[in-house]
């Protein structure tokens, strides 16, 4: 069974992408689902033997702009293209600096400073993670920490922003059934079936506890993270 690259265009967002099939009437099944689109959204489906080396595929983003596909760049959203050079001269910029390099999971970076600062900006928030670790298990030597997730970094924030929730470390406590989650403002989000087990462990009175959406409590914590992280140093 031999697979052939196919070139499969969707008419209505201008999206496209390569498949590999034996023939036609399977690539553009393939290429639709691969798209999200319907078989008849497909405007065109054609032979692309240039690719036919990348088989069975993916054809490494690089090979794609050299043969005139658009691309955004991961980290700024810039697009990329082989004709780029034009768009970079009317924004004052000089195309020398911008030579297109792969990012993961088969998307690219406009340029190698792009490529640096997505870069700069993971390691920061692996610090954050890191940092948000040390300052919960400080606070809560006796819980059992299940995912860290921080937005941002080097920095650990008290964020005021409600909705933000850049900071949160979820968790088991002592006696809970469910995870909980704690963010670096201090808050609690407790399942409610956890509630008794929570005051148990924190030591809280029950007329401590503030009613949140979704049925869920919220409740302060005793002490602000922020004090604790200016002990550790870990925060601003
Ligand atoms: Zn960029």
């Amino acid at each position: 069974m031999i697979l052939k690259a196919y070139q499969i265009q969707d008419g209505d967002e201008g999206y496209g992408c390569v498949v590999f099939a034996t023939n036609s009437a399977t690539a553009r099944r393939e290429g639709a689902n691969e798209l999200n689109a319907d078989w008849s959204d497909i405007e065109s489906c054609r032979r692309a033997p240039h690719f036919d080396q990348y088989t069975p595929g993916p054809v490494p983003p690089m090979a794609l702009i050299e043969h005139g596909w658009r691309f955004e760049c991961q980290h700024c959203g810039r697009r990329v293209s082989n004709d780029m050079d034009d768009d970079l001269e009317a924004d004052g910029l000089d195309p020398a600096d911008f030579v297109p390099r792969p990012a993961g999971s088969h998307g690219v970076f406009c340029s190698e400073s792009c490529e640096r600062a997505d870069y700069m900006a993971q390691q920061g928030r692996e610090e954050a993670a890191d940092a948000l670790r040390e300052v919960f298990e400080a606070k809560f030597p006796d819980a059992e920490i299940t995912h860290v997730h921080a937005s941002s970094g080097p920095k650990l924030e008290v964020k005021t922003d409600r909705g933000g929730r850049s900071f949160v470390v979820t968790f088991k406590f002592p006696g809970s059934q469910y995870t909980s989650e704690w963010d670096f403002g201090g808050n609690f989000w407790v399942p409610r079936c956890d509630h008794d087990a929570f005051f148990a462990w924190q030591g809280i009175g029950a007329g401590d506890e503030r009613r949140g959406r979704d049925g869920n409590a919220e409740l302060n914590g005793a002490r602000r993270a922020s004090d604790l992280s200016a002990e550790l140093g870990a925060g601003g």
